[in-house]
């Protein structure tokens, strides 16, 4: 699904998880039972009518509403299809709504031809079939770490992003508990494409760093992490205002200007724009300016102020990039200025800002940072601890 050329692009898109209904989310910090074998429920598919399933060795099939084995066996191939608001497994009714897939050691669930570790969970869903990876932690970042930076990166960089994928995962996980899944395959959360997203030297990077998390007094820290900080990283507070937390503060970041996107502009026009307001519920015939208010110490936006008609509209960056879009409006890092046909707007980096620069990251292993010196640097007065360790 995403091509080695286009990877680099993605490596930007943390700051997505923030547009999610707008604005969101997500605060405070967890208790970390320490002592905890670690799974993370993935959705995979939702919302549809059948589904190719196979398994290519020893398996179970487990109806979750009874916990009882229905099906096992030393090879699967079959369709599950919701009709009539019921299960079937090829033609056979299934007299349950929920089952579990599970493959026998390293044996693959295929789903639709794309391959799973662990087990899979179908649920009947009012729109059809839901389909969730339950599967080890340390299985689920060797899934995401292509798809999220270049397995060609320095070693201790991929070590560094797999403590934070890690940690991110975890704290998703505790934002989760009482929803059907903890992440999803997209940018969203974070971009996990199972099996074929694997590589040698990204498993070798969760191996070294294995069961190994950022903490912050002695809870789990929300590791939020960003493409290019373009200079400076930003306060989460100014992000997410309900995050206060001394770690994701705003720092120089002197690293990142090798990345392709340390600096950008673009040209936003008065249809561009209108349509955003209208994202906003305003209704809007002319643009008449856009003025920065406010910035941080380090000149990222705070506070925007749009004119418009006979009016004037006050808002954050931030939400001026979710109205815009974030891969359009690439951070708040941002001057603008009027031009003929709108305006344009120049900046520096990709993404919100907030805790470690990826391409900082990068370019400090490059110099021989080791990845605790990353970490340390990003995340300052967080520590690295051991899941399972007493
Ligand atoms: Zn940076």
């Amino acid at each position: 699904m995403v091509s080695a050329a286009i990877r680099k692009n993605l490596v930007s898109c943390r700051n997505f998880f923030i547009c999610i209904g707008g604005c969101i989310l997500l605060v405070g910090f967890f208790s970390l039972p320490l002592v905890w074998a670690e799974s993370v429920r993935v959705l995979l598919l939702e919302s549809i009518g059948k589904v190719d399933i196979s398994v290519t060795g020893p398996f179970t099939i487990k109806d979750n509403q009874t916990d009882r084995v229905i099906l096992s066996g030393n090879y699967l191939r079959a369709v599950f299809s919701k009709r009539d608001n019921k299960m079937y497994f090829g033609q056979r009714l299934l007299g349950s709504n929920s089952i579990t897939i599970k493959a026998s050691g390293e044996n693959i669930i295929w789903v639709n031809n794309r391959g799973y570790r662990n087990t899979i969970t179908i649920n009947l869903h009012k729109k059809g079939l839901r389909l969730i990876n339950i599967l080890e932690l340390e299985e689920y970042i060797k899934g995401i770490a292509v798809r999220e930076i270049s397995h060609h990166w320095p070693m201790e960089a991929l070590k560094a992003h797999c403590v934070v994928f890690r940690t991110y995962a975890l704290y998703r996980k505790q934002e989760s508990q009482n929803k059907p899944y903890d992440l999803t395959t997209d940018i969203s959360t974070q971009s996990y494409g199972g099996l074929a997203a694997e590589r040698l030297r990204i498993n070798e990077a969760v191996a070294q760093t294995k069961d190994e998390i950022l903490c912050y007094q002695g809870k789990i820290l929300p590791a939020f992490y960003s493409s290019t900080c373009g200079g400076a990283t930003e306060d989460a507070e100014a992000v997410w205002p309900k995050i206060k937390c001394p770690v994701l503060k705003a720092k120089e970041c002197p690293y990142c200007k090798e990345s392709p996107h340390y600096f950008w502009k673009i040209i936003l026009t008065q249809e561009n724009l209108i349509k955003a307001m209208k994202k906003a519920g305003i209704i809007v015939k002319q643009i008449k300016n856009i003025q920065v208010l406010s910035r941080n110490q380090f000149g990222r936006a705070l506070s925007i102020r749009i004119i418009y008609d006979d009016s004037a509209l006050g808002i954050s960056a931030s939400e001026l990039r979710n109205l815009v879009g974030q891969d359009i409006l690439k951070s708040t890092y941002f001057s603008v200025t009027i031009v003929d046909n709108g305006f344009m707007f120049k900046g520096f980096g990709w993404g919100h800002g907030v805790g470690m620069c990826q391409w900082g990251a990068y370019a400090m292993a490059k110099e021989g940072f080791s990845y605790r010196q990353i970490l340390d640097f990003y995340y300052p007065n967080s520590e690295v601890k051991k899941l399972n360790s007493k």
